[in-house]
């Protein structure tokens, strides 16, 4: 199962500069490897790379970031589900797109996991769509139609009605 307080946890050690996003990648690499048997905060203490110290510290003053971020990332975490159970997705490939989330995010770039999903070419606008269907409305950017039936390409979605890109995988 996969391990969403770990991951915000593990993003949160890596700001306060507790452990080097090499050494996170390294645990996420060895959770993953072991089957999720594990929470990712026990990994890192287990590993020497966390402090009980510091762990609690975490606990106690990012309490409110984490609550936050689990909040966020339950919306990146339904998106995912459906991906998985579509058989769309594996485990490994949503973590690392939660994971790609929380970096970004640090940089002050917020970006759905639909989106990030779409850039890593772990999901086609194919499949892209047909969660976004299973989910509800997605408007086109440009003229604000709700998509229906978007010309799926392989780097974009376009909207039916003014043919622009709703969705692009291009960074931006
Ligand atoms: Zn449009």
């Amino acid at each position: 199962m996969l391990d969403t307080r770990g991951l915000v946890i593990g993003e949160l050690a890596v700001r306060q500069k507790f452990l080097s996003r090499a050494q996170l990648d390294e645990v996420v690499a060895l959770q993953q490897r072991n089957g999720f048997t594990q929470p990712l905060g026990a990994l890192m203490l287990e590993k020497k790379l966390l402090s009980r110290e510091q762990l609690d510290h975490l606990l106690r003053e990012q309490k409110q970031a984490i609550a936050d971020y689990e909040r966020q990332l339950s919306v990146s975490g339904l998106f995912g589900r459906i991906a998985i159970d579509q058989g769309f997705l594996g485990e490994p490939q949503l973590a690392e797109a939660i994971r790609r989330q929380l970096a970004r995010d640090a940089e002050g770039k917020h970006t759905k996991i639909g989106q990030i999903l779409l850039q890593m070419r772990a999901l086609t606008p194919a499949q892209f769509w047909t969660i976004i269907k299973s989910q509800g409305v997605f408007k086109c950017g440009a003229c604000g139609h709700l998509l229906d039936q978007p010309r799926l390409e392989n780097s974009a979605i376009h909207c039916e009605k003014c043919g622009k890109p709703a969705l692009s995988l291009e960074e931006g």
